[in-house]
């Protein structure tokens, strides 16, 4: 294994227009595979939150400004930083969040990526062309940053979804106060000091401090024009309605159940090494992750035998210090006392069956076993909530029609996944899902280049592709009167 100098917690601070900024320790960050203390995290208040959206501010003419080949140059730059940091965020992420090392560092190649992506997508917005769709007059159309975007962003895959989120608001020309979630700032403050080398002051901030405290501030700041949430769906709603009162533009990356529907010609042998990771990555806490198996009767025992087996060979443990860890733990103590709860219920009162798992492992790390269940009822709320832990259902369907109507009965839309090897059926299914993502016989790539993002309550608007530069922008029409027309 490689590996690197500890990069010193202490040195990490907030970042506001382009200085280092440290008003205190307010909040413990504890490391999930050991219950230690790791260190401490300002909570930012209504001071630091003005001057960081002012800092925004300021960078706004000069970053707007730049001709997209100079903003792609300096997004190149940040990509090129930010993969020489790779060894460093991997250690720094697997330690934050409790996940496996390779896995941490194979997020830092993927998010070195998006910048890439983000920098060439940069110069390439597309809008309807410059004419005379009235005589005398030449419309044009102008694509323009919006201005100062407030960034909020989920613990799951912390520096992979963050690329996500700053990459189009900074490629489309807006500027950025970034906030990560307290349970995994690190990484957030690592690429502050990387981008304090390679961008201007001001263009990306970054502030640490809790949701409802500092991310709330910051979401409804009358100087923030744009919130970019990845989170949860109560999460989206709430920064829905702090964003009202501004009319701000909001871009909603929200919570996940995604279904699996598996028919009877299905390949299962592909079947079981796709679901070791769909359902049980990053310990299940990924917002695409397999939730909700729906399979016909007539193979519900085999599909039972796959989760079970691969259930029952995960390796669980601390990824940060073991390389044959499948799985480390969730990402807090309470998280995970929320997942048994939720399991115990499902057992307790909607008889749910207990195939393989639904224990806490000794340990004083925050782990739970994978695990999976049957018996459950579509109304149950094990089916309807979204858990983000290593837990899967599995349920049958009678018919095509029942399929779809099982996996679709839930608030949310963000991904799904068909199971078969007819086509026909699988282009029908994958029309009738109702989610931003389907993938046939697979679960769980996403691409650059592609959409991603939420049917219903998983949300609004569309990360990665060039869709997510231009919903970072505003369109003007512009009209030029000449009385000619020819
Ligand atoms: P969360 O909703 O608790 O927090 C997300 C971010 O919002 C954090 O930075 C948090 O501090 C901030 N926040 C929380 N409450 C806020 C408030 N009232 N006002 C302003 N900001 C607030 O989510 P989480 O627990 O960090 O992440 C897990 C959730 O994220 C899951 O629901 C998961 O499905 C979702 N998620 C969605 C996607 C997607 O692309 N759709 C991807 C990853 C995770």
């Amino acid at each position: 294994m490689t590996t690197t100098t500890p990069v010193d917690l202490s040195a990490l601070t907030p970042l506001i227009g382009g200085e280092p900024y440290r008003p205190g320790d307010d909040h413990d960050v504890i490391e999930p595979a050991t219950g230690n203390r790791l260190t401490g995290l300002p909570e930012t208040d209504r001071a630091g939150i003005d001057a960081a959206v002012s800092a925004a501010r300021r960078a706004l003419p000069g970053w707007a400004g730049l001709p997209p080949r100079d903003r792609a140059s300096h997004l190149l730059r940040l990509a090129d930083a930010f993969e020489a940091a790779t060894l460093e965020m991997g250690e720094l992420e697997a330690r934050d969040v409790g996940k496996p090392l390779a896995d941490a560092r194979a997020e830092m190649g993927s998010a070195a990526d998006k910048y890439r992506f983000f920098a060439g997508a940069a110069r390439t917005m597309t809008a309807a062309a410059t004419g005379e769709y009235k005589p005398g007059l030449t419309s044009l159309v102008r694509r323009e940053p919006i201005g100062v975007v407030a960034a909020l962003t989920p613990w799951n895959y912390p520096m992979g979804l963050t690329s996500w989120k700053i990459g189009p608001a900074l490629a489309a020309g807006n500027t950025v106060v970034l906030k990560p979630p307290l349970e995994a700032s690190l990484t957030s403050l690592l690429l502050a000091r990387i981008a304090q080398d390679v961008l201007p002051p001001g263009v990306l901030n970054v502030i640490t401090g809790s949701g409802p405290g500092t991310g709330a501030t910051l979401a409804a700041h009358p100087g923030v024009d744009m919130v970019s949430l990845t989170g949860g769906t109560e999460t989206g709603k709430a920064v829905m309605r702090l964003a009202a009162d501004c009319m701000k533009r909001v871009h909603l990356e929200l919570g996940g159940k995604a279904p699996v529907v598996v028919f009877d010609d299905a390949d299962l042998e592909k079947f079981a090494r796709v679901v070791k990771g769909a359902v049980f990555r990053n310990s299940g806490q990924d917002c695409t992750a397999a939730t909700r198996v729906y399979v016909s009767e007539a193979r519900r025992d085999d599909v039972l035998d796959v989760l079970r087996d691969v259930a029952e060979s995960m390796v669980v443990g601390n990824g940060f210090l073991d390389p044959q860890v499948d799985m480390g733990p969730v990402v807090s103590h309470r998280h995970r006392d929320r997942i048994a709860g939720f399991v115990e219920g499902a057992v307790r009162s909607s008889g749910a069956t207990v195939v393989t798992g639904a224990t806490v492992p000794d340990s004083p790390g925050a782990f739970y076993a994978p695990t999976v269940l049957t018996g459950v009822q579509q109304g149950d709320e094990i089916v309807q909530t979204e858990l983000f832990g290593p837990v899967v259902t599995v349920s049958t369907f009678s018919g095509e029609d029942d399929a779809v109507a099982q996996a679709n009965d839930v608030r949310y839309g963000l991904a799904a996944s068909v199971w078969t090897r007819d086509i026909d059926r699988a282009m029908a299914v994958s029309a009738q899902l109702q989610a931003g993502t389907v993938w046939v016989n697979e679960h769980g790539p996403t691409a650059a280049e592609m959409p991603f993002g939420g049917y219903k309550q998983s949300g609004v608007g569309r990360d990665l592709s060039i869709h997510a530069v231009e919903q970072h922008t505003n369109l003007k029409h512009v009209a030029i009167g000449h009385g000619r027309s020819w």
